[in-house]
């Protein structure tokens, strides 16, 4: 298939089928969320002089923890938040990292605090998570942030699922009543997905490496959500016509980045598609910053 158009909000592209088909451009509702928080920032600043502090905890070098981090960083900075990120050396032990963030948990300048992931194998990362005040735990990776969203109270909310939430609710997708299935069941994408689309009323299934004949769940979803980290793994005869389709996957194939979806096949069945690079990667870093303008907010 070839794309003709891919940047304008809500625009099908043209296709041999009549049926439209719209690309979800993440990259646009991703600047309409930061946009949003830069103006709450600018005028509570303006207002009261306060503005939201992140800190952005990185150990060591690993290369793409170095290109995420350093895009939070410049994110922070230019949409006017205080910037209290630390880079520590990679034999910092996990005693100095819990005192680390024992202090970023006193702060009151200090509202929101995410630890880069993965870190070193000599670190408890559950232990690591579990030390962060959950009311700056921006990442909503904490138990009691867990536990609020699983039974409904979500306060702090993983960022790719609610950016997830947020592109469906841009593009006006209706996930009342749809089935939605979920492939991948890790704590960061899988499960927070699936309890935010329980909690939006969709029937909701999630699939995993053990699930029996995946392809005819995955075909049965009005709404398909690939977060398994398997390049191209959902072809076209696994996906329903006019299906809405999310691709998470960031995949490198060549030195090329692709998703968990074969685009161009999955393309001309989907109703709406997530592009990789452009869809869900933006909108993550976004969901960080409006994560952590709220927690700003709940402790004035
Ligand atoms: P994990 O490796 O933690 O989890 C992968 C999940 O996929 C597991 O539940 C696993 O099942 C399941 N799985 C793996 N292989 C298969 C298979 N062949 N069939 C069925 N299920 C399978 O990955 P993450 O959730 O952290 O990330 C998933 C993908 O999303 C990755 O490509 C990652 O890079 C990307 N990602 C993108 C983000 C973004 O901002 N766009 C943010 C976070 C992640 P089981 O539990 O049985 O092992």
């Amino acid at each position: 298939m070839k794309l003709l158009e891919c940047s304008s909000e809500l625009s099908p592209y043209s296709r041999k089928d009549p049926a439209p088909m719209t690309l979800i451009d993440g990259k646009v509702v991703s600047q309409l969320v930061k946009d949003r928080v830069a103006g709450e920032v600018a005028t509570l600043k303006a207002e009261t002089g306060k503005v939201p502090g992140l800190a952005v905890v990185q150990i060591g070098e690993d290369p793409a923890s170095t290109v995420y981090v350093r895009n939070k960083n410049k994110t922070c900075e230019k949409m006017g938040f205080n910037n209290f990120s630390l880079h520590l050396d990679e034999t910092t032990g996990q005693d100095e990292l819990l005192a680390h963030i024992k202090d970023l948990n006193t702060r009151p300048e200090v509202n929101g605090i995410l630890v880069q992931l993965p870190l070193p194998s000599t670190i408890d990362s559950q232990l690591i998570l579990e030390s962060l005040d959950p009311a700056k735990d921006v990442d909503g990776f904490h138990p009691v942030n867990v536990g609020y969203l699983a039974t409904g109270g979500a306060k702090l909310v993983p960022c790719t699922p609610a950016g997830i939430i947020e592109m469906l609710d841009h593009y006006k997708i209706d996930i009342e009543g749809k089935h939605a299935v979920v492939l991948g069941r890790s704590n960061i994408v899988g499960k927070p997905m699936a309890h935010l689309l329980l909690g939006r009323n969709a029937t909701v299934s999630i699939c995993h490496s053990r699930t029996r004949d995946l392809p005819a769940m995955a075909r049965s979803a009005d709404i398909l959500v690939a977060a398994i980290g398997r390049p191209r793994f959902v072809t076209a005869d696994m996906v329903k016509d006019g299906a809405v389709v999310i691709d998470v996957g960031i995949n490198r194939v060549d030195g090329k980045l692709v998703g968990d979806v074969d685009f161009d096949a999955v393309a001309e069945k989907a109703s709406h598609i997530t592009p990789v690079p452009g869809g869900v990667g933006p909108m993550t870093i976004a969901m960080l910053m409006s994560n952590t303008l709220e927690a700003f907010k709940r402790s004035q």
